[in-house]
């Protein structure tokens, strides 16, 4: 069974750029209202701008993951705007990526209070009023670094394998109220993450690619669940505007 992306609330994390910026556009395809959420708030006005034209209502929201209480603050003023959450797309993050002893204590710090801890204190902001209405859909975009870690990616890969437990753990938790818990985990992707320009990943996926898993994702509400997907390339990479 699928359902209607339209008039559906869907907050996304991390939507100013990269992967999210793409999800946002394409949830406004079906007409989903939008709560966007970023650092840059130029950038995120323009993401929300981009997605209103394509027939989204967009309310953007500027903050740093790592203030828990903007966090909060945020999931009201969603509740009070829309009057309702219908998905959490927990899709923020940083990567930084050097041999165990290049990463110092500080990369490990920030990569575990945006890529964990900031994901938690959201989660937990908007958790709430899902179970008071007995459905909602949270979906945690991890890695497959966060299967597999690979030499360079200690730090990077410990939040994604916390990611993995969290969401397992999370699912049983709050499944037989309602609510969905599923996890993406992409492979290399064409965006600016990690400092590393998109354009010096040959063979990644798109951004929109993966936005197109993440919808299908979305729509999905039947009584089988995809709780775990994995996303790698397969073929030739689309020709622009194909
Ligand atoms: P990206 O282009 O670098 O975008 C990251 C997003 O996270 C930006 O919108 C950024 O917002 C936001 N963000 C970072 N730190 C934040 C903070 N402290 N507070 C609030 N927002 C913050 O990266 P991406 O490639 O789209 O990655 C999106 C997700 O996909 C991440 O979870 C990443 O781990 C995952 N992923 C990426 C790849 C890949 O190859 N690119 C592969 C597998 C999984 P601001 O710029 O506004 O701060």
């Amino acid at each position: 069974m699928r359902v209607a992306l339209e008039d559906q609330v869907i907050v996304i994390t991390g939507a100013s750029r990269g992967i999210g910026r793409a999800t946002a556009l394409e949830l406004a395809k079906g007409h989903a209202r939008l709560a966007l959420l970023g650092r840059d708030e130029a950038a995120l006005t323009q993401a929300g701008r981009a997605a209103e034209a394509l027939g989204a209502e967009v309310r953007c929201y500027g903050g740093d993951l790592r203030d828990h209480a903007r966090s909060a603050a945020i999931a009201q003023e969603v509740q009070t705007a829309f009057g309702q959450v219908d998905a959490l797309v927990n899709n923020a993050a940083v990567g930084k990526y050097g041999s165990f002893l290049d990463l110092g204590l500080e990369d490990w710090r920030q990569m575990l209070e945006v890529n964990v801890l900031g994901l938690v204190a959201v989660t937990r902001a908007f958790l709430p009023a899902m179970l008071a209405r007995g459905s909602g859909h949270i979906l945690n975009v991890s890695s497959v670094q966060g299967l597999r870690a690979t030499a360079t990616s200690s730090a990077y890969s410990a939040t994604k394998f916390a990611l993995m437990g969290l969401s397992q753990s999370l699912a049983q938790d709050v499944g037989a109220r309602g609510i969905r818990v599923s996890v993406l985990c992409p492979g290399s992707v064409e965006t600016d993450f990690d400092g590393f320009p998109g354009y010096l990943k040959p063979g990644a996926m798109l951004p929109e690619e993966v936005a197109e898993a993440i919808r299908d994702m979305l729509e999905s509400a039947g009584r089988v669940h995809m709780s775990e997907v994995v996303l790698l390339p397969f073929g030739k990479r689309p020709t622009p505007g194909s």
